[in-house]
């Protein structure tokens, strides 16, 4: 069985987008309306030569009820399964009460956590991303999902600790 690589956050900070950066593909469904992605899917991935299983999570509304309940739920599930967590955190947004208690989840897991700021679209928000040290995950690797920027060092993080 191939390593398993989770990508977890809560709803529109762009997993999905960063999933299909990743496979260089649109597979994985982006919604500007949130919550469009099933529970969990798994894509046949490979970065740099080596093949692993990627799994985006979501599927839930974030406007619903108990929605925080959901996503940490939701990253328990994928931790489980995950050999290393990629998590993802808006930095246009910055970490909200729901990031924080995703964090919570992944530290309790003892997995290793790839820390990806996404949505550093250019020089005005990688202080943002610098910022989300404060989380406590060690280095936040600043990406641009949707340009492609960084996606690359944050995948060599990853490959480092599977
Ligand atoms: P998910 O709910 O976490 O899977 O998020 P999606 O991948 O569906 O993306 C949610 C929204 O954020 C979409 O409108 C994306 O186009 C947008 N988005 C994703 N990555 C980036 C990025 O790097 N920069 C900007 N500006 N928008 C992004
Ligand atoms: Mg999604």
């Amino acid at each position: 069985p191939l390593p398993v690589v989770a990508v977890v956050g809560r709803p529109n900070v762009g997993k999905s987008t960063l999933v299909n950066r990743i496979l260089g593909r649109r597979e994985a469904v982006v919604e500007d309306v949130p919550g469009v992605t099933r529970d969990r899917v798994a894509y046949d991935a490979e970065w740099a030569g080596r093949a692993f299983t990627l799994l985006d999570t979501g599927g839930w509304d974030p406007e619903g009820q108990g929605m925080a309940a959901r996503i940490t739920a939701q990253a328990e599930i994928a931790v489980v399964a995950a050999d290393v967590v990629i998590f993802v955190v808006d930095v246009t947004v910055g970490a909200t009460d729901a990031d924080e208690a995703v964090v919570r989840v992944l530290r309790r897991a003892g997995k290793p956590v790839v820390l990806a700021a996404n949505k550093v679209d250019g020089p005005t928000t990688e202080a943002d991303a610098a910022a989300l040290w404060n989380l406590g995950l060690g280095e936040p690797h600043p990406v641009s999902a949707l340009h492609g920027r960084g996606s690359g060092d944050m995948l060599d993080a990853v490959l480092a600790a599977l």
